[in-house]
């Protein structure tokens, strides 16, 4: 073992203990590879939880951060600065979008998305208007009110009382969803796949229903793209292959490729509700943040690099595919794009952070989603050989797991 200044036991010393971070620290990457502190190297599926869109220390990231953090860090939205303002142009002529707010992670772009919906049904129909409705295992974020919309019941116990007017049903159930609204309800908030709550897709058909119910209640749709945009889905944004449109859409995680940013979209007739004063944030649009953001998605839009990520999907797919042949582990391999899950059958649940621990060993890094979904969130462009490098010792932690 080499010495170091701080390693990971300093990390309980220091730290508050609400994580419990893998043994190894990390210190240098390369795209989808990644070197911890005694050199070992590790394949990276796990993309900083869908962040990491181009990998690790893509060039053209390092030159936009470098030239920008010669020219202005920082100003406050008391001025606004010219990367924030060609982002937003970027992301509105990419997009069904008029108007941006920008913001630094995807709770925050949540929940400015929650208060435009409130404000937008008070300023046009009332207060009594103001029920938002999301769905069971979603998740938009852990300040308090993203995680009260959020329909996980543990991220808000014990920090009760919780903001009130949020109902919760069943994701992918239209008639449910029908028996809960009402001319009260301001907002229906969806994924357009659930990241955290186990990589579930929403049925198209679900999708285009719950617009049409908005339509019919006067309510807003959300759509919360914090994981399943920019390019992940193989389309800039989800929503794109669904055939719905939002009225408000929050984008963070590969936004910034890894520098903090987060983004909530909307039309003109919404944005008006957020006039002056009415909402804010230091760091929003700060100018490294969009210089960098700017890059990526320039270089994201790009039909050549989406289509590769459906491509990839299938690479990944077939690899799982083969893996279960010989092991039966997985009761579903699902998602799209290169945000996949894939379910443990009954027998190994549970076994899922046991799996990520074996992996670790075998120099991989991989998330799951809840304790029964391994999930796939790798750079958008991880060569193939990384593919099938990282799938050859996943292979080989999944024989270790199967056989304990
Ligand atoms: N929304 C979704 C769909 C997410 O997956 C996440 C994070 O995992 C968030 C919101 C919260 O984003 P952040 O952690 O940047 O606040």
């Amino acid at each position: 073992m080499l010495e170091h200044a701080v390693d990971r036991s300093t990390f309980n010393q220091v730290m508050v203990p609400n994580y419990a971070p893998q043994a190894m620290v990390p210190v240098r990457g390369k795209g989808s590879r990644i070197w911890d502190q005694e050199g070992k190297e590790y394949l990276d599926f796990a993309g900083g939880i869908a962040v990491n869109a181009l990998g690790h220390c893509h060039p053209a990231l390092i030159d936009a951060l470098k030239k920008q953090g010669e020219e202005l860090w920082h100003l406050s939205n008391v001025y606004t600065n010219e990367p924030a303002l060609e982002l937003a142009q970027q992301l509105i002529n990419s997009t069904f979008a008029d108007k941006v707010f920008f913001c630094n992670s995807g709770a925050e772009a949540n929940e400015a998305a929650f208060k435009l919906a409130r404000k937008y049904a008070y300023d046009n129909f009332g207060p009594e208007k103001h029920e938002i409705v999301s769905f069971y295992q979603s998740f938009h974020g852990r300040t308090l009110f993203t995680v009260t919309v959020g329909g996980q019941k543990k991220y808000c116990e014990g920090f009760e009382p919780v903001p009130g007017g949020v109902l919760h049903t069943t994701y992918n159930d239209l008639e449910a969803l029908k028996a809960l609204m009402s001319d009260r309800t301001c907002a229906v908030v969806a994924e357009p796949i659930q990241g955290e709550g186990g990589v579930i897709p929403a049925d198209p058909e679900f999708i285009k229903g719950v617009r049409e119910l908005c339509d019919q209640h006067n309510a807003l749709l959300v759509l919360d793209e914090v994981q399943s945009g920019m390019g992940r889905t193989g389309q800039l944004f989800a929503y794109m292959g669904l055939g719905v449109t939002p009225d408000i859409l929050t984008s963070a995680k590969s936004l910034g490729g890894g520098f903090p940013i987060g983004a909530m979209l909307t039309t003109n007739k919404v944005a008006e509700s957020f006039g002056f004063g009415t909402h804010g944030s230091t760091y929003g649009g700060n100018p490294l943040a969009c210089a960098v953001a700017l890059e990526v998605i320039k270089t994201i839009n790009d039909p050549q690099l989406l289509a590769n990520v459906s491509n990839k999907h299938d690479r990944f797919r077939k690899h799982l595919e083969s893996m279960n042949s010989k092991y039966g582990i997985f009761a579903d391999v699902r998602g799209k794009g290169l945000l996949i899950g894939a379910e443990l059958v009954e027998k190994y649940h549970g076994k899922g952070k046991d799996i990520l621990a074996a992996a670790a060993d075998e120099g991989l890094m991989l998330l799951v989603a809840g304790p029964n979904v391994l999930r796939f969130a790798p750079s958008l462009i991880i060569p193939d050989e990384d593919i099938d490098e990282g799938m050859a010792r996943l292979e080989k932690a999944i024989a270790t797991v199967v056989s304990a």
